[in-house]
């Protein structure tokens, strides 16, 4: 990150973690492939299954259960693995476009769970729906959302599903680091994690089973890697740098009653800045390093500019991965005007984020609002 700049969008990417480089490179130095059996490839087995136990560890899973991947999209399509013509897939509609896309699912075998207006999953809807004769194969509902950090009631999702008699399967890359935890309390039987959302490097994900008996269908057969769930040569330096993230993730939960002071200051200087501010998802139990609002009548698009000239590097709340700005799916399955979700700014923190962050995108918030209260008056005086 360019020194000096205010980086406030750790949902899109976090930051790589010095001691990720440090791991990253050294498992570069030691060369080797793991599938080997000579010592280099004994030493890159190593690395791989020192960062398994690790990346086991932040969900309370056995290391046999972890499978990686080359990151969060993949292990999603890994989960959704449609076994007959008839399976059906209930997913949440503010899930990412990972999940929605369905993995092996057909587009008319996916089905969308509502949300009310604070972006949880509607409880009863879901329980009516399961009630009915044609139960879903998969569940799949996020443990935390991307763009407002809603957070939802997974374990009561898992509840409903398996008494259905469907799988769940929760990704969990954004709650990652920033809740406690563990799969058997979830009662999932897959969760998804991504390297490079907890300071890991980008391009090394994993999908986690509850336990190894669960079932997973390959996306494509290969090599015998990863117990054949995902052939081909591991990467060893992003999975090396993956544990070690893994592990300083799972140590940083308690920074999160620190994180929350910091977003819930921040969010109360937006609405002294415009008392018209709108922060999404605020009735629900949030992540405390998302916020996600906006004021009507502020382009995300031209704010984003203008926060940018001035170092502070935050997401449009419906930027998509192109970088463009579109409609966001997420706020407006929680019933926003298009108007409103046209101007959703998401300041998401992390690992390095320190209040004087957040104090820079407050004075650079405020400037852009002063100049164009100044030019509405311009426009009045002028008519
Ligand atoms: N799931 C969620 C909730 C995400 O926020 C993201 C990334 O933005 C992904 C999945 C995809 O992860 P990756 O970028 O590792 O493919």
């Amino acid at each position: 990150m360019e020194a000096g700049s205010a980086y406030l969008d750790f949902n899109a990417t976090a930051p790589v973690r010095p001691e990720a480089i440090e791991a990253a490179c050294a498992a570069m130095r030691v060369g080797g492939n793991p599938s080997s059996v000579h010592s280099a490839g004994r030493a890159a087995r190593k690395l791989v299954e020192e960062a398994r136990r690790e990346v086991a560890a932040l969900v309370g899973a056995e290391p046999g259960a972890v499978t990686f991947t080359g990151g969060g999209t993949e292990a999603n399509a890994l989960a959704l693995g449609r076994r007959s013509e008839t399976d059906i897939l209930l997913a949440s509609s503010v899930e990412h476009p990972s999940v929605l896309g369905g993995g092996r699912f057909a587009s008319d075998a996916i089905e969308l769970i509502p949300v009310d207006p604070d972006g949880v999953v509607d409880l009863a809807w879901l329980e009516r729906r399961l009630g009915t004769e044609t139960a879903p194969a998969i569940v799949s509902v996020m443990l935390a959302n991307n763009e407002t950090g809603a957070i939802q009631p997974v374990a009561e999702v898992a509840r409903l599903a398996h008494a259905a008699g469907a799988r769940v399967h929760c990704d969990a890359v954004q709650a990652a680091g920033r809740l406690p935890i563990d799969i058997a309390a979830l009662d999932a039987d897959y969760v998804t994690l991504s390297a490079h959302k907890i300071g890991g490097p980008q391009g090394a994900g994993a999908l986690v089973r509850r336990d190894r008996s669960v079932p997973v269908m390959p996306l494509y057969r290969g090599g015998g890697q990863e117990r054949s769930l995902r052939p081909g040569t591991e990467s060893v330096a992003a999975i090396a740098g993956m544990g070690v993230a893994a592990r300083l993730a799972a140590g940083e939960i308690g920074r999160q009653v620190e994180l929350e002071r910091i977003r819930d200051w921040f969010e109360s200087e937006l609405c002294t800045i415009s008392t018209a501010t709108a922060v999404f998802a605020k009735g629900a139990r949030r992540l405390a390093n998302t916020s996600c609002f906006a004021v009507p009548g502020v382009s995300a698009e031209t704010a984003m500019i203008a926060l940018d000239l001035d170092g502070v590097c935050v997401s449009s709340g419906s930027a998509c991965s192109s970088g463009k700005v579109g409609r966001s799916h997420v706020l407006s399955a929680m019933g926003v005007a298009p108007d409103l979700a046209a101007g959703a700014i998401r300041v998401s923190l992390g690992w390095s984020s320190a209040r004087k962050d957040v104090e820079s995108f407050i004075e650079a918030w405020r400037r852009l609002l002063e100049r164009r209260g100044g030019r509405a008056q311009e426009v009045i005086e002028a008519a």
